[in-house]
């Protein structure tokens, strides 16, 4: 029997620690942010602390929080007064949802991914603390990776920085080695596990010859890596979903159909994916009778 605390408690904890992992989530984003700034430009990512591009001025820590540091500043530097790019508080926010996206699964007892190996555990955060499920903490952390490490890759892709292959071999091995120590939401970790991540990245090859861009395709080498290739498959099903219906939109405005996919794209399909994964097999039955009642009735 696992302890619990009482709701009135246990309410507050919940929350504080959702909005921990939210504030984490934002504050790695704003480290991507320097990343995909100074990587390409050959400037270490580790040494000096952030300063503004347009005068040289170090950011001072308080300015340096996620999103509402942008905000309270105005949009502006502090010292010169130029304009900060709203692309920085924009990547934080994604940062943010990021955080509170691995929260909801983590806090859920993986009771948003397919029944097996977890969604019998009590949900909360307190249960957590008390008595921590470090197999389900390890596969959460693999996502938080995968949906950060995707992130990075689309801000690559947003300023045609090419990602050095070694970054990408990097990232294969870490998030590979994650995934099999720590398994997924139904594959205990290991030499099962090892199969799961092979069979995902050659799915995630099958589908990446179809998308023309590389940076893309090795995003979602990684994804299959860490989500095996039915995890893969949702995801990819979601993506093509919002690009097929933003080419429809093109369409009705009138100019041509354009099925451009990015890693944006695959970002907000990954961070649905984990959340409706469980309700694939009722999401497919649900449209097969649409389908089939369509068809019966015309
Ligand atoms: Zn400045």
């Amino acid at each position: 029997m696992v302890a619990s605390l009482n709701w009135p408690v246990a309410w507050p904890v919940d929350a504080t620690l959702v909005a921990f992992l939210c504030v984490l989530g934002g504050n790695v984003a704003s480290f991507l942010n320097v990343v995909a700034h100074r990587a390409p430009r050959g400037i270490s990512v580790v040494r000096g602390g952030s300063a503004c591009p347009a005068c040289g001025s170090p950011v001072r820590w308080h300015d340096n929080v996620p999103v509402f540091g942008w905000i309270l500043l105005g949009g502006r530097c502090r010292d010169c007064g130029s304009p900060i790019a709203w692309r920085y508080p924009v990547v934080e926010a994604v940062g943010m949802l990021i955080g509170a996206v691995v929260a909801g699964e983590l806090f859920a007892g993986g009771r948003t991914w397919p029944p097996g190996r977890f969604g019998t555990g009590r949900i909360g955060a307190d249960v957590l603390l008390m008595q921590p499920d470090w197999p389900l903490l390890l596969v959460c952390l693999a996502h938080a990776a995968l949906l950060f490490t995707v992130l990075a890759w689309a801000l690559f892709e947003t300023d045609d920085a090419r990602v050095q292959p070694r970054w990408f071999l990097g990232a294969c091995l870490g998030l590979g080695a994650l995934s099999v120590i720590g398994g997924g939401p139904t594959t205990p970790g290991g030499w099962p596990a090892m199969r799961e991540a092979a069979l995902g990245a050659g799915v995630a090859g099958l589908v990446g010859l179809a998308v023309g861009r590389r940076t893309l395709r090795q995003a979602l080498v990684l994804a299959g890596l860490v989500l095996g290739w039915q995890g893969l498959a949702g995801a990819a099903l979601l993506m093509l979903l919002v690009a097929g219906g933003r080419a429809g939109l093109g369409l009705a405005r009138g100019g041509p159909f354009v099925l451009r996919l990015s890693c944006a794209d695959l970002l907000g399909a990954l961070a649905v994916q984990v959340l409706v994964w469980r309700w694939w097999p009722a999401i497919g039955l649900v449209a097969w009778c649409m389908l089939r009642g369509d068809h019966e009735g015309g």
